[in-house]
């Protein structure tokens, strides 16, 4: 007989991993004990060599669906004689340096209790198990369990009390384990915060849906504002309300059966909607949808997403109809966690407020998901993926925080082995997002035990996420270009240490030389970068405002490749554009005051804003979408570029690309045509950069950073270009190609500078 402690580190707190082992040895006839530490699970055992064999054998066997181990060390330990084997208490002593468990979808087994009217569960809006439920919106410190979570107010009655001590029950040990008995309860408000009294708030809550009206519901992470989707007036009102013009809303059905009648889906997409995190998928919509057109306009997607919780079930479900299920929160302000802040800050927007008496210690949006290159694209990175950590190839020799940039901000914590990406903070661009991201970001360091000894930020000085980062007097404190920033992250992610080739294509972003940035390409390692090949920049007359009024950036190009040959006045764009504001816009540029801006997603804005005729993007981003959507995808015939070798840094010029795309507006080429020749004509370009930078540094791996890599058609064509000329190409995959990635990037190259700072 002997004795021996394994030390298990990996996702194994909250997602049943401690009945798990239970069961397996008292299968195994092992005795012993396990319980949770700081770092994982512990786990004691005694007996003899073939019964802890067989235990340590089943380890890779099995596992319940949400834990992951990622190492198991053992120690051997002086023989006990314990009767059978027992889960003890937690351990709170040490560095909490663990994974710990993101927000689980309901499993099958509790759909089926809420829907089964002989169960003390039927219609019970908080039922949970050991593998499902809340978690990390839930937990208010660690190790993970119940009297550090939010349900510690809830006094367990006898029945679910057996159930949580039954080493034999579904629910032992279910941290949020409740019933309509002893757990916590629904309620209605309407807009005023007056109590509405009701026998079923669900069913009451789904007829004022059903009746057109606006209901916020207090969710998983936040609450939620919903609408009937196929009520285009109701759509409308929210989308005036919500004061969100005509960013995309996403849908929530009830099964992926449903799912299937709004969009075409893949067996991958299939797969994502039903994954255990659960995320809005971007689907292609089916043509004929009973959803309200200005759901989405005039795309050829739709954002899906399956009710996850019991309480969006019960709810979907008493609609009979797909809702818009969107944050509930005013334009781009981080999402209501309170029923109190959801009385101050919604109450102008909604009719109805169905809320209850667990309380979100965390808050956390939807994540957001697209097949891109037949794998998930994580557009969004946030509920049932945070807090579950990013490992890498290259441990943190220091604990590092990454502040992130201004739009999409995500922080990133990064210690030992792993990066920890915060929750969606949305644009941190005022005190109350900034407000937002120190509580996440204080909880975040709290619940890891870990102080930072390295910040780092955004090169951009004026940015919140920058100034918040020099607050903190950290003396190894570094400044990180933004583009560098995506391209390390695409590389991490992929666990590639460098050298790499890396597209950085987004909107903006910081250069050294002042300039903005954004069609790069570098030749990059986590210490540093080399700035190969760029677009011809365009001149940005008007700064940030160039970005929304995208018949600035069009002026700009075309000026800049047709002169006085551009055939302005037969174009309908500039009907509500007058001379005298083109006059100015000429005048800023003349003089040499416009920024140059190098990003792609400006030639995306210079050229819908030509073929649409639209004044100015309504949303981050929504001339470039309304590009891809409308390009052709049998087109597969590109436009002339040139290329500026002279220069210290390649450029690809874009203007021979312009001149064609006049000519073809002139012989009234169909508008699909010309999209996909633009398409084409960069992923040309991207091969053309990419063969230079092969010519002199040798075939390296490409990464694919940066938000223009959200468009599939874009990052696919890349993707196969780069494959065809047989270079390995990667997108990101356990982060955001977009500013959301970033924060992954910064902390790389942060630990990076530090080490050769502090010599070690
Ligand atoms: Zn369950
Ligand atoms: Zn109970
Ligand atoms: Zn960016």
């Amino acid at each position: 007989v002997i004795g021996v402690r394994l030390s298990i580190r990996g996702t194994v707190q909250g997602v049943g991993f401690r009945p798990w082992i239970a069961r397996l040895a008292s299968r195994c006839g092992a005795r012993g004990r396990v319980w949770n530490d700081g770092l994982g699970v512990t786990l004691e055992l005694h007996g003899g060599d073939a019964e802890i064999a067989s235990l340590v054998n089943g380890l890779s066997a099995d596992l319940p669906p949400a834990a992951a181990i990622t190492s198991v060390s053992a120690e051997s330990i002086a023989h006990r004689w314990l009767e059978g084997f027992e889960i003890v208490a937690s351990d709170a002593e040490g560095a909490a340096q663990i994974s710990f468990p993101a927000d689980l979808a309901i499993c099958e087994i509790c759909r089926s209790e809420i829907h089964d009217p002989k169960n003390r569960r039927f219609r019970y809006a908080f039922t949970n198990c050991t593998h499902c439920g809340p978690r990390y919106t839930i937990v208010e410190r660690l190790p993970y369990d119940r009297a550090s979570t939010t349900m510690s107010n809830f006094r367990l009655c006898p029945i679910c009390h057996e159930e949580y001590t039954n080493i034999r029950d579904r629910r032992f040990h279910a941290e949020p384990n409740a019933c309509p008995s002893c757990g916590p309860k629904l309620w209605l408000l309407d807009a005023a915060g007056k109590a509405i009294r009701s026998l079923d708030p669900i069913r009451s809550a789904a007829e004022a849906i059903c009746a057109g009206q606006i209901v916020a519901l207090k969710g998983i992470g936040g609450f939620h504002l919903a609408v009937d989707a196929t009520d285009q007036e109701a759509v409308l009102r929210l989308r005036l309300r919500k004061r969100r013009e005509a960013k995309p809303l996403a849908v929530m059905v009830a099964t992926v059966e449903d799912a299937e009648r709004l969009a075409l889906l893949s067996e991958e997409e299939r797969r994502c909607l039903l994954s255990v995190e659960r995320p809005i998928v971007i689907a292609s919509r089916r043509e004929v949808t009973p959803l309200a057109p200005s759901i989405a306009q005039d795309a050829r997607t739709v954002g899906l997403i399956l009710a996850y919780s019991p309480l969006h079930i019960l709810l979907v479900e008493a609609t009979g109809r797909p809702l818009v299920m969107t944050s509930g929160n005013l334009a781009d302000e981080p999402i209501a966690r309170t029923t109190e802040e959801a009385q101050t800050k919604l109450g102008g927007v909604v009719d109805l407020i169905l809320t209850h008496d667990r309380e979100i210690k965390n808050r956390i949006d939807d994540s957001v998901v697209r097949v891109v290159a037949k794998k998930p694209l994580l557009l969004r990175r946030a509920r049932g993926f945070v807090p579950r950590s990013i490992s890498l190839s290259r441990p943190f020799a220091r604990p590092v925080v990454a502040a992130g940039g201004l739009l999409k901000n995500t922080f990133c914590v990064g210690h030992d082995a792993e990066a920890i990406l915060g929750p969606h903070i949305g644009d941190l661009d005022d005190a109350d997002a900034l407000a937002t991201f120190e509580e996440a970001l204080e909880r975040l360091l709290g619940l890891l035990r870990i102080s930072p000894e390295v910040i780092a930020h955004d090169l951009h000085p004026d940015f919140w996420s920058t100034r918040w980062a020099q607050n903190q007097r950290c003396p190894l404190t570094f400044a990180i270009q933004h583009h560098h920033a995506h391209v390390v992250s695409v590389a991490a992610d992929n666990g590639l240490e460098g050298p790499v080739l890396g597209f950085a294509w987004d909107g903006a972003g910081l250069g050294a030389d002042g300039s903005s940035w954004g069609g790069e390409l570098l030749l990059a390692t986590f210490e540093g970068y080399r700035r190969i090949a760029t677009f011809r920049p365009i001149a940005l007359a008007g700064g940030d405002r160039a970005i929304r009024e995208v018949w600035r950036v069009a002026i700009a190009a075309f000026d800049d490749a047709l002169g006085n040959d551009m055939p302005w006045d037969r174009l309908a764009l500039f009907k509500g554009v007058t001379g005298r504001r083109k006059e100015e816009v000429r005048q800023v540029i003349d003089r040499g005051l416009a920024q140059r801006a190098h990003g792609v997603g400006r030639w995306f804005d210079a050229l819908g804003a030509i073929l649409f005729d639209s004044e100015s993007a309504r949303y981050e981003g929504e001339v470039a979408v309304r590009l891809e959507h409308a390009a052709d995808p049998g087109e597969r015939r590109s436009y002339r570029f040139d290329f500026e070798r002279d220069t210290e840094v390649i450029e690809v010029d874009l203007r021979p690309m312009l001149r064609a795309v006049v000519d073809d507006l002139t012989k009234h080429v169909h508008l699909g045509t010309i999209a996909a020749r633009f398409h084409e004509t960069l992923i040309l370009a991207a091969r053309e950069m990419v063969r230079f930078a092969v010519r002199d540094h040798g075939r390296l791996p490409v990464v694919l950073g940066g938000g223009c890599f959200q468009n599939a058609r874009l990052a696919e064509g890349v993707m196969e270009a780069i494959a065809a000329d047989g270079l390995k190409p990667f997108l990101p995959r356990r982060s955001p190609p977009g500013d959301g990635g970033i924060s992954l990037g910064q902390a790389v190259i942060a630990d990076a500078l530090a080490r050769r700072v502090a010599g070690k």
